[in-house]
């Protein structure tokens, strides 16, 4: 335990800085680092994280000395704001914040307005000069303190809708609907102030306690209520889909509290320094007109915007904040450039102006969706601000999928019917079926539907549930509301604020301008332009190419990076894909794909029906000109760029129908009787297909139909070069296990293709190469090595067979692994460095120490990884090859391998 636990910040000067984010967390070492730049903070103090490992490890106790610092910062606050804690004339209030290392947006509590009591009150309304200001805090902090505090910090879990929040709203409610009034705002002082006693009396009731009076127990329970809340349901399923550390703990802020709803001369909000939907340089954001910072986010109120550039459809009638206060507003934009210059990275700050002074509440690096995150990159390199090399680390190679993502097809969308719309808060284009609950969403997503989560707002609780949707649809809320910001942050289409539904989700139905719609009804959203639509529209992929900033990180990152490139392919189609995509090769053509073609399937299934030789050969000559013509399309397409195609690598039975129904139809097609192929299909069956007779085994059996394969591939090379293509065709011998097995199918290879180009008369230049995808054919690297013009990693088999998890029943216990941490990523996405990762570093060497410049990549699912990227940089491939979808995200994962 470091000695030191309490960090002081405020009046321009703080004990700890930004670079102190493990100790203070995000929001603390800011706040230091602010106020060190000389930006107006309310003053405070920060407890670290480790006195939260603590309070954990320990049940619930403070490590000695706490209490003497706390007191001690808490005094040089005082001074600094000129007011004391818990005093009669001049009180002094604080808020207590949570604040880990990485931001975990709304999943942990807060406490506001601590220190208000029967003492306190009377102070701060002559202070204040507003008797309604403070009853209205002192019923926040009632209901605050009574659902952190005195339920959640105890475990008490109650039913839905029972929980003490909700029974203080109701109390509330039902003032109102006495009143016959709609707003909280139309409840005056007293009629607070009556509220307030029928509070107590309620948590009294139910809580069997009474609420505390006293300002110390006040501070403490809700320090130790937000240490507790790291530990809480949301945060840990958070923490679980961020991949964030359980150990990790989260600090704790204690700050003066200020007030942006004092009058019509305060106001509190949200901005980001440029905008995070669109990655412009514009300062973008939303403000409340005497409110505290928690009507900003969850979204009951309408948001004004900050200035013009900011304005939506929603408030566009409202005035910004550059119109009401344009000096505050000129201060604001002030802080923005110092913020975005010191710190240089969009900035996503929280500000409170009370009676007409500004205080920046927060600043942190904003969440931003992967759009934005390419535009700020890209243009912040040009203003100077950073580096190319910093400009490409800024963006995650997942986020390209966003760019990559669907969007509606402006042609259905354009006659579509329009339901209503929404504030659009995450783009991209999204069809699904309704789901109320967070719970449905995931459960009918692990079905396998695409469900579409309708919500009248969010709440951490959901996050599930969100991850699970296509896209979210809240009723309510702001761009900045719980909703906007988890779904910017995953790159998740997203409508929020679409006041026109009306939901009822006990009863998994909603209308909308007069149209009824339950659950599992289909609808489509725009999350661009924050449009709803009936039914199913279709999706169109996404076009980076037009996207000019993208184009121009992608050129960066691909003179940054050293790994080549390739796509896995097998079609024309997808080989064009992936080229457009920028793959400077195919890496695994798998022709068994292409045997399961309609005009294939039964001349493949001759062969395997097929007794002898000669029976097999006839079926084959079937195959030959269709295989020859696919290659033909995929040398075209790749014209320049090499082709690896894979011989024959599945087990025969997979080309066989399973079920009677099936095989009774084969028979009748093929002429031949059922009880035929049943006892080919029982012949071939095998106890272990994936260990079985598969790969190059097949090919040593049946030679013929590696050489049909290979004069097929010659053949079209030969086709294409003489109109003057440029073909490199490597041919891949899958599953191979000894030095003699490749040897045994490269001399088939090399006589079939001898022949083919003497008969052609030309001759084009090819090589022979394997996959590494059996132990023994890594560990005896040196001697395949020997044979093999080439390497390619078949890290999937070569996974299974390492760990002896079958690829295709491992998914019955996988999870279980992950939960229990027994394994720290799915081994089949994620490279095993420590184990597999082994196996294919001493392959490469051993391979090198025969063939010098022996050539080397990975065609398993692990090429497209962006971690396996990485390991794939260190040991020295010479490239990936990855699903087309994936080769942006692997090239520019490869530049970060470089950069790193
Ligand atoms: C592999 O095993 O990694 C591979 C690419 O081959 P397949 O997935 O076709 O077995
Ligand atoms: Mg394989």
């Amino acid at each position: 335990m470091a000695t030191k636990q309490v960090y002081f910040f405020g009046d321009g000067k703080a004990e700890g800085n930004a670079k102190m984010k493990e100790l203070l967390g995000g929001k603390g070492a800011n706040l230091a680092e602010m106020s060190r730049l000389g930006i107006t903070v309310p003053a405070g103090f920060t407890i670290t994280t480790e006195v939260c490992t603590y309070f954990m490890k320990t049940g619930g106790k403070y490590p000695e000395g706490l209490k003497q610092e706390v007191e001690t910062a808490l005094k040089k606050v005082e001074k600094i704001m000129e007011a004391r804690f818990g005093d009669a004339r001049n009180p002094l209030l604080f808020s207590v914040r949570s604040g880990a290392r990485a931001s975990m947006p709304g999943m942990m509590e807060t406490v506001l307005n601590i220190g208000l009591n029967s003492t306190t009150i009377p102070g701060l309304i002559t202070k204040a000069g507003n008797k309604r200001f403070v009853y209205d805090a002192y019923r926040r902090l009632i209901m605050m303190y009574s659902d952190v505090v005195m339920e959640k910090a105890v475990g008490i879990e109650p039913k839905e809708g029972m929980g003490i929040r909700a029974q203080l709203e109701h109390e509330m409610q039902k003032m109102k609907d006495a009143k016959g009034v709609k707003f909280d705002l139309e409840l005056d002082a007293d009629d607070l102030k009556k509220l307030v006693q029928i509070f107590k009396k309620k948590i009294k009731q139910v809580l069997k306690k009474d609420f505390p009076d006293d300002p110390g127990e006040q501070l403490w329970g809700a320090i130790s209520a937000v240490f507790r809340s790291w530990n809480g349901k949301r945060a840990k399923a958070y923490r679980k889909i961020e991949n964030i550390p359980d150990d990790w703990g989260t600090a704790v802020n204690v700050q003066a509290m200020v007030f942006g709803n004092l009058g019509q001369n305060s106001a509190t909000g949200v901005a980001f320094t440029r905008d995070p939907a669109t990655g412009e340089n514009k300062f973008y954001g939303e403000f409340l007109v005497n409110a505290q910072g928690e009507d900003v986010v969850a979204g009951i109120r309408t948001p004004q915007a900050i200035n013009e550039v900011s304005k939506t459809d929603a408030s566009k009638h409202l005035p910004s904040l550059e119109e009401l206060m344009p000096e505050l507003y000129k201060q604001l934009a002030k802080i923005r450039t110092k913020l975005e210059k010191h710190y240089r990275d969009m900035q996503d700050i929280e500000f409170t102006i009370q009676d007409g002074k500004l205080f920046m509440l927060q600043t942190r690096v904003g969440k931003r969706n992967g759009m934005a995150a390419v535009r700020m990159a890209v243009e912040m390199c040009k203003e100077g601000l950073i580096s190319k090399e910093e400009a490409i680390l800024r963006v995650k190679p997942e986020q390209l999928d966003e760019l990559l993502h669907p969007m509606l097809d402006p042609k259905d969308e354009a006659k579509a019917e329009k339901l209503a719309g929404g504030l659009p808060a995450g783009p991209g284009g999204a069809m699904g079926q309704i789901v109320f609950t967070a719970d449905d969403a995931e459960a009918q997503a692990k079905q396998g539907k695409k469900v579409i989560l309708v919500r009248n707002e969010t709440s951490p609780e959901d996050v599930h549930g969100m991850k699970a949707a296509q896209a979210i649809l809240t009723a309510m809320g702001g761009m900045t509301s719980h909703a906007a910001l988890v779904a910017r942050g995953w790159g998740k289409c997203c409508i929020v604020g679409c006041g026109a539904l009306n939901i009822n989700a006990a009863k998994k139905v909603l209308s909308v301008n007069g149209k009824r719609l339950r659950e599992g009804d289909w609808i489509s959203l725009n999350g661009t332009k924050g449009v709803v639509y009936k039914d199913k529209i279709g999706l169109l992929p996404a076009d980076p190419g037009k996207n000019v900033y993208y184009k121009e990180l992608m050129t960066w990152a691909d003179k940054l990076r050293k790994l080549g490139i390739r796509t896995n392919a097998d079609t024309p189609d997808d080989a064009k894909a992936a080229r457009n995509f920028g793959a400077e090769g195919i890496g695994l053509c798998r022709t068994e794909h292409m045997f399961f073609g309609p005009d294939r399937i039964t001349a493949m299934r001759q062969m395997i029906l097929a007794d002898d030789e000669a029976g097999r050969k006839k079926a084959l000559k079937k195959l030959l000109p269709l295989q020859r013509k696919d290659f033909i399309g995929i040398f075209k397409v790749m014209d320049g760029l090499p082709v690896t195609i894979r011989t024959l690598d599945p087990p025969l039975h997979e080309f066989l129908p399973n079920d009677e129904v099936s095989q009774r139809e084969m028979a009748k097609q093929m002429g031949v009787s059922v009880e035929a192929i049943q006892a080919k299909v029982q012949s071939l069956h095998e106890a272990n297909p994936m260990l079985g007779h598969r790969g190059c085994r097949l090919g040593i059996t049946y030679p013929e139909i590696t050489a049909m394969q290979v004069q097929a591939i010659i053949e079209a090379a030969c086709h294409v070069a003489k109109q003057g293509v440029k073909v490199h065709p490597e041919i891949m011998i899958p599953l191979v296990g000894t030095k003699q097995e490749l040897e045994n199918q490269r001399n088939v290879a090399v006589e079939t293709a001898e022949k083919v180009m003497q008969k052609a008369g030309v001759r084009v230049k090819y090589l022979v190469g394997t996959m590494i995808e059996i132990p023994r054919a890594a560990l005896t690297a040196d001697q395949v090595a020997e044979v093999a013009e080439f390497f390619s990693f078949g890290t999937n088999d070569l996974t299974q067979m390492t760990f002896g998890y079958s690829r295709d029943d491992a998914v019955k216990f996988l999870p279980d692994y992950l939960s229990k941490k027994i394994l720290p990523a799915e081994p089949f996405q994620t490279l095993d460095q420590e184990g597999v990762g082994q196996l294919v570093d001493m392959g490469i060497q051993r391979g090198r120490a025969t063939r010098k410049d022996l050539k080397v990549g990975i065609c398993g699912e692990h090429g497209g990884d962006p971690k396996s990227i990485d390991f794939c940089h260190r040991v020295g491939m010479n490239y990936v090859s990855c699903s087309p979808f994936r080769v942006p995200i692997a090239r520019l994962a490869a530049a970060h391998a470089a950069t790193r």
